[in-house]
Order: C-alpha cells, then sequence, then structure tokens
C-alpha cells in the first residue's frame, strides 16, 4: 500500500470520527434564563389579542391588532436582561411591517374620507365602515364584523377551488360601505364612476363595493351574506386562470347563483345594468320551475342562452345559466374543471365542451334535460 492512500484512509477515518461530534459546536452560549435565550419576552400588554381584538385568531393582517400601542400584535417585547441585537432587529423588522401595512391600508379611507377597519387574508382584503352589524345575537362593531365577512369570503373561495380546482393569483379587494353615499364616494375616488348600489371592477385583482341596502334585503345578516357570497363568486370566477373582457355571461352569472343558492337554497342577487320590472322567476324555486320547463318542453336552448349578453340575461336565462351550471358541477365534477380552465382561457363554449367532455351544445342540451327531468323531480 503506498502512503498516498494511507494517507486518504486516516484522513476519512477522521472524517468519520469528527462528524458524530460536529454538532457539539452548535450548542449556544449559555441561555439567559429570563427568556430562555430567544431574546424575547411575552407582551404584558392587554391590547394585542386577536381573539378579544378582532375574534380571528388564523394568521392574517388587521389594523385592529396591527395597531396595538404595547407590541403591534406580535404579542412579545425584547428582553430587556440579555439585550439581544439579533432578536430585537428581527422584532423591529415585524413591527415595521405591521406599521407600515397599517399606514398603506388607511390612505384608502382617508382619500375617500370614510372610516375603515382593514383586514387582509391569503385570497381577499377587506375594508369596512358599517359602525354596527348583526350577526345571530350578537351585535358588532366594525372590527368583529370585519372579520366575519372575511372569513365568509374564504370560504366561498374554498368551495371555489373545490369546484374548479384552481384559485386566483391575486388578491380580490371588497369594501363594505355604511351608505349609498360611502357607495358613491368610493367609486367616484377610487374607481372613476360614481354609484350609489354594488359596483364590481373586474380584473385579476377584482373590487367590489356594496352596502347594505334595505331595498334589496340587504340590512339582514343573512340577506348580506348572500349578497356577499355573490358578488364573491363573480370575483372568483372572472380573476381565475386569465381575464377575458366578456366572460360568457350565462357561465359567470350562473357560478354566482350556483354558490349563492348552494349555500342559502334561494337567489336573492341579481346584477343588472339597468332596473329591470319583477317577474315570477325572480323569487321562484328554480329548481321546481326549472323541472316544468323541462318537463313540458318549454326550456330555452343551450345554444342560444350560451349566446346572450349579459344586458340581454332575464331572470328566466339566469335560471337557465344555474342549472346548466348545476347540472356541469353535480354531474362530472372532474370534467368540470377542465371546462371552466377552458372557458376562462378561451371563452368560447363550444370548444369548452368539445375539450371538457367531447360533446356538442346539441347533445349537451339532451344531456342536461335528461339530468334535470330525473334530479329535479319533487317527491
Ligand atoms: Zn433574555
Ligand atoms: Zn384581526
Ligand atoms: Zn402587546
Ligand atoms: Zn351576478
Amino acid at each position: 500500500m503506498s502512503a498516498g492512500s494511507q494517507m486518504l484512509f486516516l484522513l476519512c477515518a477522521l472524517l468519520l470520527v469528527a462528524a458524530p461530534l460536529a454538532p457539539a459546536q452548535n450548542v449556544p452560549k449559555l441561555s439567559c434564563g429570563t427568556c430562555k435565550g430567544t431574546g424575547l419576552l411575552p407582551c404584558p400588554g392587554k391590547e394585542h389579542d386577536p381573539k378579544k381584538m378582532c375574534g380571528m385568531t388564523t394568521p392574517h393582517h388587521c389594523d385592529v391588532v396591527y395597531r396595538a400601542p404595547c407590541c403591534a400584535g406580535t404579542m412579545k417585547i425584547p428582553c430587556e436582561r440579555c439585550k439581544d441585537a439579533n432578536a430585537f432587529a428581527t422584532l423591529e423588522a415585524e413591527k415595521s411591517f405591521r406599521h407600515q401595512w397599517v399606514e398603506t391600508q388607511s390612505a384608502f379611507g382617508k382619500d375617500c374620507a370614510i372610516q375603515f377597519v382593514n383586514v387582509e387574508t391569503d385570497h381577499f382584503l377587506v375594508r369596512w365602515s358599517i359602525p354596527r352589524w348583526r350577526v345571530g345575537n350578537e351585535t358588532m362593531g366594525r372590527n368583529k364584523a370585519s372579520h366575519v365577512f372575511i372569513k365568509r369570503c374564504e370560504e366561498v373561495a374554498t368551495k371555489f377551488e373545490k369546484i374548479t380546482g384552481i384559485l386566483p393569483a391575486q388578491k380580490q379587494s371588497l369594501y363594505f360601505t355604511d351608505s349609498g353615499e360611502e357607495n358613491m364616494k368610493v367609486t367616484l375616488v377610487k374607481m372613476g364612476g360614481g354609484r350609489r348600489s354594488t359596483f364590481r371592477f373586474y380584473g385579476m385583482a377584482g373590487q367590489v363595493v356594496q352596502w347594505p341596502d334595505p331595498i334589496g334585503g340587504m340590512d339582514s345578516d343573512d340577506g348580506y351574506h348572500a349578497h356577499t357570497v355573490h358578488n364573491t363568486g363573480h370575483l372568483l370566477v372572472q380573476s381565475a386562470i386569465a381575464f377575458q373582457m366578456k366572460l360568457a355571461p350565462w357561465l359567470d352569472e350562473g357560478m354566482a347563483h350556483w354558490l349563492e343558492r348552494e349555500q342559502f337554497g334561494k337567489q336573492r342577487t341579481y346584477c343588472f345594468q339597468e332596473v329591470q320590472a319583477k317577474d315570477s322567476w325572480m323569487d321562484a324555486d328554480w329548481k321546481k320551475k326549472m323541472y316544468g320547463e323541462v318537463f313540458g318542453r318549454d326550456e330555452d336552448n343551450f345554444a342560444s342562452v350560451s349566446m346572450r349578453d349579459l344586458d340581454r340575461l332575464t331572470y328566466r336565462d339566469r335560471a337557465h345559466g344555474w342549472s346548466f351550471v348545476d347540472y356541469l358541477i353535480k354531474n362530472e365534477p372532474e370534467k368540470f374543471k377542465t371546462f371552466f380552465s377552458v372557458m376562462k382561457r378561451k371563452n368560447d363554449t363550444k370548444a369548452a365542451l368539445d375539450e371538457a367532455y367531447g360533446i356538442s351544445m346539441a347533445v349537451f342540451h339532451e344531456n342536461w334535460r335528461a339530468w334535470v327531468l330525473k334530479n329535479y323531480v319533487t317527491k
């Protein structure tokens, strides 16, 4: 054996011996007993607890907690005994991020001269100015109510992801104003158009402004919740995958109605560009009514409803749109994901039917008819 190879062997042996000892070098220096070496202590303040302040414990940003003078909601203060510079710098960085967030978000309300509470989660940004809101037996201020509603938006997102397999890459914003006047202010200052009623701005990062108008029955928690689900549905439909300037209205409205009806058992939100006269379809039990249409062969044809523009969609057309969506989602849930994705990329109903199901519009219509007769029949 040459000297060279022996040397190599020795080195390997040394490394092997040394390896298990390596962690010994990472043993921390004598740690501070007060903070157990973390450099931080629990904040003794009382204004930082999300459970009490906003009623939401899942990670999120909100100015209620971030404004806490004790610790900006970090729930930590530096340990004065060991004065750990690293821990202190990390804490300061987090606090300054939070102060910056509050600053940025409150600028929106200042621009509009409206007092908003701001909350941000994974998929939504909510601004809320309604001073008092009743949920069940509890009357809430801005802080709690805004969190209740952003949680409701996240619930819609969860449902949406389940049916489409996807969520928008960007955050969607919902502004809950207190009155028609405030609605007007926000739309004027931030969206370039004065509207006293619900107003949506579509894009990859969509926005909705709404207020609890008693005329629409939205001054009740149930009614306003339903309206919010419908609008959140529109935001998600419009901003997922790709933005289409004029996404097929039967699908857009159909999905928003579907999400609202699945949760509340009825449809209450109608998105019309102009005031529409009421008709018998408006408050009807759509399941029952669609069954009657199909049973009597009075239903409208899928090919023609699917071509209609938004301003030409009647209440009855919307019921058809909802039922087409209902069928697509419930009959073959996995294929609906493909269908939705093609619609969002091409906005072409014919192409999407072909790619996802390999069928024509005429075949779709017949399959849907048969499904309605089977599934909407009342015992
Ligand atoms: Zn310490
Ligand atoms: Zn919060
Ligand atoms: Zn604190
Ligand atoms: Zn709608």
